[in-house]
């Protein structure tokens, strides 16, 4: 699974509102993936306080930052291990 992937399904796996197999792929992405486990906790928190002001979808603008956060810094660590690992 790819953090795009992952972040496509975050708030449902975080509403409970996915099946079973892709919850057990989502929860192996945040094995090995620590930006998404990052962002997966930062979102978690953001709906809670959503949640307590009675407003239970993730407004769209904090879904695209959030995205953009996350792919902005996969790219940065892609650029960072190009010597190590090519
Ligand atoms: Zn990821």
């Amino acid at each position: 699974m790819k953090c795009t992937e992952f972040l496509k399904e975050l708030t449902d796996y975080l509403d409970g509102r996915i099946n079973e197999n892709l919850r057990v792929e989502l929860d192996e992405h945040l094995h090995w993936c620590h930006e998404c486990h990052v962002v997966m906790n930062t979102t978690k928190k953001t709906i809670e306080i959503y949640r307590d002001n009675q407003i239970y979808e993730l407004p769209e603008d904090l879904r695209n930052r959030l995205h953009q956060a996350i792919m902005s810094k996969c790219r940065k660590t892609k650029s960072e291990k190009t010597t190590s690992h090519e």
